[in-house]
């Protein structure tokens, strides 16, 4: 079966499509030839991944699947969330995001948080919905280089480094990200 994941990120790709068995072959985007700028216009997580996900059964005819990450900070009611990648506004910029944080935190003792992917997945007319959680803290100083966004002030649960201290394979096996692809292959494979 071909099964659209619905990303431009390689890495991503190569990564979900070793843990499933050769009978599903995972195609990119630009596979499909898609270089549609699918807006991602919804409120919540969930909503956004289904906007991506249902754009490209719709108008590419492909079962698929498509992932939206946010940062929920307890003491922020949930924000940055589903707005984590423009948090300090337009054109999105890490840096900014990251300093706005410790800055909004800055006065708060609760610094708890928590990233979470929602995967939906179309499959034969159906949809399905798989969630991840990885929790920890905001630290006040940026450590580590590995990574990307704000994985430099995320301390996960448990552990004494941040995400950016971690190599890809440590974080991988307890991210948010790779939970809910777990969660994913774990269904896909019983199929
Ligand atoms: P996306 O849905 O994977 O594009 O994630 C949206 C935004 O959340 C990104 O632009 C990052 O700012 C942030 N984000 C998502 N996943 C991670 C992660 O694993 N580490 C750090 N930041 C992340």
């Amino acid at each position: 079966m071909k099964l659209v994941f619905a990303t431009n990120n390689l890495n991503k790709l190569t990564e979900v499509q070793k843990m499933l068995p050769n009978t599903i072959e995972l195609l990119s985007l630009k596979d499909i030839n898609c270089f549609d700028d699918i807006e991602e216009t919804a409120t919540t997580l969930e909503g956004n991944a289904q906007i991506k996900a249902n754009y490209i059964t719709k108008n590419f005819g492909y079962n698929c699947f498509a992932d939206d990450t946010g940062l929920e900070v307890e003491a922020l009611n949930g924000a940055p969330g589903v707005y984590s990648a423009r948090y300090a506004g337009e054109p999105a910029n890490t840096e900014k995001n990251m300093e706005k944080l410790i800055s909004e935190l800055h006065h708060k003792t609760n610094k708890k948080a928590q990233f979470r992917t929602v995967i939906c997945l179309n499959l034969n007319e159906k949809q399905f919905f798989f969630n991840g959680i990885c929790k920890g803290n905001i630290l006040s100083k940026k450590q580590g280089n590995h990574g990307f966004g704000y994985d430099p002030i995320f301390k996960p649960e448990g552990y004494d480094k941040s995400f950016a201290e971690m190599t890809s394979q440590q974080k991988n096996k307890i991210s948010h990200r790779g939970l809910a692809i777990e969660k994913l292959v774990t269904f896909l494979t019983q199929l």
